[in-house]
């Protein structure tokens, strides 16, 4: 075999070529190194050959015999090839449905080596659709006659999954070589895990299932361990790189800020606001995600942690992901500051030049203490006179808000995320890692879980009466439609179908409104002012609704074609009520019988917390799509399985903290190897990696 490298373009790889390279590109492995951690994602099991006259019924067995004859039989619905094979033990019968192409390759006279599970056909053993291999004629039929464990790899039509393993076999008589340890010895031999390159090598050709165990384990080890540096690495950077003015809180400011809501904080909400003031009051930047289920009250505290920092003379952002939402808040703020001296504004893509320009100097001089806008004014240039925090509301995407904070250079601000999707906690400890997290698991006082039931169209007309009671009784409902994209045309006219066949029908005697993503945003804006004035009875939308519309008055949600939502998504929409001290309720309507979209509903009549929902999500989508993870730019996992290696990542997490504390440069001998590894798996993501 020429010199192979781990960068080597598996083309040159002998057996591979350009055109299976081409075939290999589509699985993601482009290079020696990518073949090798190419790894199977399950293995046959073929046992070692038993005599005929040994054979039992219903177990899956091998037999090595001679074929003394073949039929093939051609009429009927099921045409199928049958031969007999003999050996020193007994006789058995071997058919094959639909295998014409097989007439050519078996002969009497041949040794055949056959895997497959056992039964019975007039009174004889027989394997049907067996696995097999002629053994050629100057070969020794009992050469490898041994349990052999063979590796299903993800493949294509054109490099199956025997040529893979074929051709990764070719490789591991240099595994040694290629392959390096990384780990420091001390990690190694504390958790058992042999050496990586035996690692790689027992993954492709294990022995015994628990040689394929013990080397998967120790790989996935590694790449959570990998991934766990990564996330040290780049809270060392933030903790050396950042600086932030700190914040601090009086007790009369404390007394001050208090009284500025209707209510005592829950004790959720509390232990929320002590655990952000004491990021505040540092001169590393906060950097902290507050996440609690829909409703829990994460406002007030972003609110507290607004004011906290006005009294310190310093300006405060506030950013929601859609228009809506930023009108709401500035609403909702204006009230709660109603009286005060502090100067709010909203900058919103439907304002004029000239309120924009009058914001942006506002901004620059210090005369604005509070601007609330949405997501979008992250990407802008605003210039601050002193930003002290940015408050992003219902966002995942952290990286955006430290490159935005990060523009401010010098004064770094503090940064504080809410969401309502609440991040269970593999996923808090994998992706977001970095983040500090506050959960507020509590409740305002006074709220009922709300009622779910799933209805089928068929029973629609009960929901219609259903609803019709509600409304009779003072409340409000929203009706909530799916719309995939914004741009369909076609949905958008199923709603307005809808919509006109409501307005005539079920709903003729309530005064109805619909909104979609396509509506203008002054006639948005009046329609949403008109629900929430309880003019507006029943609101038809899109899922524009989806996130932090607050009207406490609506009780009824009925969810149309709720098979289409995802459950983050529907559990979104559900927390818009069961906001006031009513009863409220969620109809979701589906005629979706089986399948995940089944499963999702069934979670959602089943239970109302979001962090199980959030579990069962992982566990039905798996996390590559939960949260968009794929988005972050992350390199995705070959080994570990974030569901099932819990425990591995809690070690990892452990270890990599340990050894972070240590060494936060990986500047040890030790750890140089394992310095290189990251550097190669993340060097975008962490600036550190870069630096030496
Ligand atoms: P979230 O943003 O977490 O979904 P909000 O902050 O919008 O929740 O709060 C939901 C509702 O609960 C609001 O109407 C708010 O006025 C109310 N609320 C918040 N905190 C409390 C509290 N401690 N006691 C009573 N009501 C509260
Ligand atoms: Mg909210």
């Amino acid at each position: 075999m020429p010199d192979v490298d781990l960068n080597m373009p598996i083309q040159f790889v002998p057996g591979v070529g350009p055109a299976r390279a081409q075939a290999f590109a589509t699985l993601g492995v482009r290079t020696v190194e990518d073949l090798l951690h190419h790894y199977p994602f399950r293995y046959e099991t073929f046992p070692r050959s038993v005599p005929i006259g040994h054979l039992e019924i219903d177990r899956t067995a091998t037999v090595i015999g001679t074929i003394r004859s073949v039929r093939s039989r051609r009429n009927g619905r099921h045409p199928s090839l049958t031969a007999d094979v003999v050996d020193g033990t007994g006789r058995m019968s071997v058919r094959w449905f639909n295998a014409d192409y097989l007439a050519n390759r078996l002969h009497a006279g041949q040794i055949i080596r056959m895997t497959g599970k056992v039964d019975v056909r007039r009174d004889l053993a027989q394997f049907v659709n067996p696995r097999f291999d002629i053994i050629e004629d100057d070969a020794d039929p009992l050469a490898d006659d041994v349990d052999r464990l063979v590796p299903v790899y993800p493949a294509t039509a054109v490099v199956n999954t025997k040529t893979i393993a074929r051709i990764i076999a070719g490789l591991l008589g240099r595994v040694t070589t290629l392959v390096t340890e990384i780990l420091p010895d001390p990690l190694r031999e504390r958790h058992n895990l042999p050496p990586r390159a035996t690692a790689v090598a027992r993954i492709h050709q294990p022995i015994t299932p628990d040689d394929a165990r013990i080397a998967r384990r120790r790989l996935a080890y590694d790449e959570l361990l990998l991934l766990q540096l990564a996330v040290q690495a780049v809270r060392h950077h933030r903790r050396t790189a950042g600086c932030a003015r700190p914040i601090s809180v009086s007790a009369v400011v404390d007394q001050r800020i208090r009284k500025r809501f209707p209510f005592p904080l829950t004790p959720g909400q509390d232990a929320a606001v002590k655990e952000i003031t004491a990021d505040l009051s540092a001169t590393q930047p906060m950097n902290r995600l507050l996440q609690g289920d829909v409703g829990c009250g994460k406002t007030a505290v972003a609110l507290y942690a607004a004011l906290a920092a006005i009294a310190s003379r310093r300006q405060v952002t506030l950013l929601a992901p859609t228009e809506l939402l930023a009108r709401q808040h500035h609403r909702n703020m204006c009230a709660y500051l109603d009286g005060s001296r502090v100067n709010i504004q909203r900058l919103v893509g439907a304002d004029s030049a000239a309120h924009r320009s009058g914001v942006l100097t506002a901004a620059a001089t210090g005369d604005l203490d509070l601007l609330i806008g949405t997501h979008a004014l992250l990407e802008r240039d605003i210039t601050y006179n002193s930003l002290g925090l940015v408050i992003i509301d219902e966002q995942h995407k952290f990286g955006v808000a430290q490159r935005a904070a990060a523009r401010h250079k010098g004064i770094t601000p503090h940064v504080l995320v809410m969401t309502a999707t609440p991040i269970p906690r593999t996923l808090a400890m994998t992706f977001f890692g970095d983040l500090d997290i506050t959960t507020i698991r509590d409740a305002p006082p006074g709220r009922h879980p709300v009622r779910t039931r799933r209805v089928r169209t068929e029973q629609l007309h009960d929901a219609w009466s259903f609803l019709r009671e509600r409304l009779d009784a003072g409340e409000q409902a929203y009706i909530v439609y799916p719309l995939v994209e914004e741009s369909d045309a076609l949905p958008l006219k199923a709603l307005t179908t809808e919509y006109e066949t409501l307005r005539v029908g079920p709903l003729r005697d309530y005064n109805v409104a619909l909104v979609h993503g396509r509506t203008a945003s002054a006639e948005k804006e009046s329609v949403m002012n008109a629900f929430r004035d309880g003019g507006v009875r029943v609101l038809l939308s899109t899922t524009v609704i989806e996130v932090g519309v607050d009207v406490p008055n609506a009780t009824v949600m009925i969810v149309e074609h709720a098979e289409r939502f995802g459950l983050a998504q529907l559990h979104q929409l559900r927390g818009r009520i069961g906001r006031g001290c009513t009863q409220a309720y969620c109809l979701l309507v589906s005629d979706a019988e089986s399948g995940y979209a089944a499963q999702r509903l069934d979670v959602m009549t089943r239970s109302s917390d979001g962090f199980d929902i959030a579990e069962a999500d992982l566990r039905l989508r798996g996390p590559g799509e939960l949260l968009g993870i794929r988005q972050h730019g992350l390199p995705r996992f070959k080994a570990a399985d974030l569901l099932d290696d819990f425990d591995l990542l809690t070690t990892a997490r452990d270890d990599a903290a340990r050894t972070s504390a240590r060494d936060p440069a990986l500047a040890l001998t030790e750890h140089q190897a394992m310095r290189a590894e990251l550097r190669a798996r993340y060097g975008q993501l962490i600036p550190f990696v870069d630096v030496g």
